[in-house]
């Protein structure tokens, strides 16, 4: 019998773009080229002392075992806490999941009420994972493109416009990787109340929440009325906030129908995440906002260093992201220059070109199912950044 190896639908999941540019950058750096890597979606801060004191605390006291899968009480209540204080969202701890990571609650959201035949709309550009942990529940991922002049921020006409009468779920993800596009409240509030009073649930990733310029304010849907709260599933992580990517915690919160399924799940696949992550993650949500307040002024003045820069390129055009901490520039003038015989294209070549011939790491739009930009990473130093662009610089002035 003619058995396939892997099965059909991990055969389909392309590769993570982003972890790939990550790996060819890295393999670089093994034979000892000093690359700039643009691409990693991570703070370069490190966690917080309170944060890393309690978790040494943990491992001192031997929290070490087993706990409730959602995660424990003290932690669930925290989460409950943040919502009402930083959201304005009244959950109660059932409503509550804590997960590996945002990544996890994610894929415990899709893989819980999506199925064959649904369809999940998703505006582009979007986070890499969306698409293939969409396909692993059999549903099918659909697209709408938003607008460079709009900064990128879906628009209520767009939304109405892509709905079809199979979309079982929306994503929202504002502040949004790769373009740092954060919602209007008036433009959310039509959109929310247009999804929830079709039955279509909002899933609205928050996990660059507090990373956010000039301003501009958060809003979660749960927050918007009654119905728009029984229709969202929020999804959040301490990851970029904290810089905690290393401790792999998120939470998920929404329906008790749907949070309760999820816990199901996760009880089976993974059970409770890390002990010890827990209870750093209390001290995170609990403690001191302080050292959030200082990352977030670092990034700002990364960011207005880092548009102005690339907006000073011949061939780079870049919008102000309102949040998160990617650029999301316009390459296309580049298009059709030339370098030792090869054209470029496309925002692939433009990509490699960079790591090749400046051994500068981005990430290719494409991965973000959007053709003709490029990501950069601001969250590193302005050294870093600096040398960086330099060296994109001096590679596009060798284009012919
Ligand atoms: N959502 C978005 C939009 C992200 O960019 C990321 C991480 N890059 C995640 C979710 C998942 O993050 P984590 O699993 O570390 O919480």
């Amino acid at each position: 019998m003619n058995r396939r190896i892997i099965s059909k639908s991990v055969a389909g999941i392309s590769p993570s773009a982003t972890e790939s540019t990550s790996f060819l950058a890295n393999q670089l750096k093994r034979q000892g080229i000093d690359v700039i890597s643009f691409a990693q979606g991570e703070p370069d801060f490190d966690t917080p002392d309170n944060i890393k004191e309690a978790a040494i605390e943990a491992i001192k006291t031997g929290f070490t075992k087993y706990t409730d899968v959602p995660g424990i009480l003290e932690l669930r209540k925290a989460v409950v806490d943040k919502f009402k204080r930083e959201n304005g969202i009244i959950y109660d701890v059932d409503q509550i999941v804590i997960s590996n990571g945002g990544k996890q609650a994610l894929y415990e959201v899709f893989r819980t009420i999506c199925e064959e035949g649904d369809q999940v709309l998703i505006p582009t550009p979007c986070y890499v994972s969306y698409t293939e942990q969409i396909k692993l529940t059999g549903a099918e991922p659909i697209f709408f493109n938003t607008k460079e002049e709009n900064n990128f921020r879906p628009t209520f006409e767009e939304v109405v416009e892509n709905i079809t009468p199979k979309v079982k779920a929306f994503i929202i993800n504002s502040p949004n990787n790769p373009t740092g596009a954060v919602f209007e409240k008036e433009e959310l509030e039509k959109i929310a109340k247009f999804l929830s009073e079709r039955g279509i649930y909002i899933i609205t990733d928050e996990v660059y929440e507090h990373l956010i310029y000039d301003g501009k304010k958060h809003i979660s849907t749960a927050s918007l009325g009654k119905k728009e709260k029984e229709m969202s599933i929020t999804v959040n992580s301490v990851s970029k906030t904290y810089a905690m990517t290393g401790w792999r915690v998120g939470y998920a919160a929404g329906p008790h129908e749907i949070i309760k399924a999820m816990i199901n799940l996760q009880g089976h696949a993974t059970g409770n995440i890390n002990s010890i992550a827990q209870k750093a993650t209390i001290e995170a949500l609990n403690g001191t906002q302080k050292p959030v307040g200082t990352m977030v002024k670092e990034y700002k003045k990364r960011r207005e260093y880092m548009v102005k820069r690339l907006n000073g390129i011949e061939g780079i055009k870049c919008n102000y992201p309102d949040g998160a901490f990617y650029t999301f520039p316009n390459v296309t003038a580049l298009y059709g220059k030339e370098y030792s015989g090869n054209i470029i294209r496309n925002d692939m070549d433009i990509a490699k070109y960079f790591l090749e011939k400046a051994h500068v790491a981005v990430v290719p739009g494409v991965a973000f199912n959007y053709s003709g930009y490029v990501r950069f990473v601001f969250a590193k130093s302005i050294e870093e950044i600096k040398e960086g662009l330099d060296r994109i610089e001096v590679a596009i002035n060798e284009l012919k």
